[in-house]
């Protein structure tokens, strides 16, 4: 048997490949990438049908960030030209949640720029939840704050978060070479207090920082193994101003062939299409929701994404469906792992779809995103190497949260 038949058979039946299998994947060849989403998307529409879950993202704080992750544009010394402001009053937040929503957004993800909150923050964002609820009590609301301090993920359930966002980002090896003000091991405690206090572990990657295949194969196992429930993948968007400007290391085929192989590793888990979708994917982004079962809508934290009004007119044309809000996101008996994780707060294996952690960082910047062509201010150009920086396709966002401007969605 192939490649591509173990993988397919082992995905239908909610296994996962060996290290081996999940590295081939990211060594395929052009002729036969097809042939790898193909594969892919039998798993996809085993366990998740062709539903799409659209997410929708308020950035409640900007800029400003005190770390100093390489690939964000809030990051200290960011000279990224980005909205920067602060906390947004409830009723502004849920104002941009409800446009989400309207647009068809199940899932409100709340982030706000900084190393962790303050107990005064919880309570800022303990209001924002409520204003949200009050408007529309079936959203899903997801909570990315950054680091958790003990019995902040207990207030924030308590006052109604369903999930938390916390990235592991890359792999262990490799996490220094991004960020020095935190650890590997912070985002992975935070992701941990997350999910013992009974949220929902929300924890993914960014590609295209310069790792290496045996990089994202480890990240991506190490996120199966702590039981994160959905898996945002973003493809770093190299931000004018940031350390990792120049690094446009990715192509549409790469893209999907990392996207096939977070899908093998976790097939009853949500694969969601996170920042640099529109960027990098461009128009091979149909392809991916072969793939993956979720993005987000509109509007990225600081990068303008394509109008939200398109991201619907592709999922429509592509034969996907969105998925609505009564129904589950999660296969049934992935689910009930995830429930049963988050009530006993214990782990286990990646075969047995564990249930700690999961683990997102001091997040906040990295889900940039930017719309598909030429829509910037500025043209590509070219650095002294002969790289091409490729601006063109970086919006920064300038409509929606924080702004006086009608959000994208
Ligand atoms: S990812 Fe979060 S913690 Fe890191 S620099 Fe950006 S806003 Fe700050």
């Amino acid at each position: 048997m192939d490649l591509l038949d173990t993988l397919t058979a082992k995905g239908l039946r909610g296994e996962i490949p060996t290290r081996e299998e999940a590295l081939a994947v990211l060594a395929t060849t052009d002729d036969e990438l097809l042939d790898v989403v193909a594969a892919a998307g039998k798993v996809r529409r085993r366990w998740f049908g062709r539903r799409v879950k659209l997410n929708y993202l308020v950035n409640l704080k900007s800029g400003l960030c005190p770390e100093d992750c390489s690939y964000c544009s809030q990051r200290l010394g960011s000279k990224a030209e980005i909205l920067k402001y602060t906390w947004l009053k409830p009723d502004q937040a849920a104002d941009a949640a409800r446009a989400g929503v309207a647009g068809g957004a199940k899932r409100v993800c709340l982030v706000a720029s900084g190393r962790g909150p303050t107990d005064r923050d919880i309570d800022r964002v303990t209001d924002t939840m409520a204003a949200i609820k009050e408007a529309d009590p079936e959203v899903e609301i997801c909570v990315c704050l950054g680091l958790l301090s003990d019995n902040q993920a207990e207030r924030l359930k308590a006052a109604g978060a369903d999930a938390y966002n916390h990235n592991l980002n890359t792999s262990e090896g490799t996490y220094g070479d991004i960020a020095t003000t935190h650890t590997y091991a912070d985002r992975v405690d935070t992701v941990q207090k997350a999910h013992g206090a009974g949220l929902s572990a929300c924890s993914g990657l960014i590609a295209g920082m310069g790792e290496s295949d045996e990089d994202l194969v480890d990240v991506v196992f190490a996120l199966r193994e702590l039981g994160s429930d959905s898996v945002p993948v973003n493809f770093l968007i190299p931000f004018e101003g940031t350390p990792l400007a120049k690094e446009w290391n990715l192509t549409p085929q790469r893209c999907l062939r990392i996207l096939a192989m977070v899908r093998f590793v976790n097939p009853d888990t949500e694969v969601r299409i996170a920042g640099g979708r529109e960027v990098h994917l461009r128009s091979m982004q149909p392809l991916g929701l072969h793939i993956a079962n979720s993005i987000f809508l509109g509007d990225y934290l600081t990068s303008e994404g394509q109008a939200g009004q398109a991201d619907l007119d592709m999922i429509k044309d592509a034969g996907f469906e969105v998925e609505g809000a009564g129904e589950a996101t999660l296969p049934r008996h992935r689910a009930d792992i995830a429930e049963a994780a988050q009530a006993g707060g214990s782990c286990g294996t990646a075969a047995s779809a564990c249930g700690s952690g999961g683990g997102c960082g001091p997040c906040g910047g990295h889900a940039h995103a930017a719309p598909e062509g030429t829509t910037s201010e500025s043209p590509a150009s070219e650095d002294s190497d002969g790289d091409e920086l490729r601006s063109d396709l970086v919006k920064v966002r300038r409509r929606g949260a924080g702004t006086e401007l009608a959000p994208n969605a």
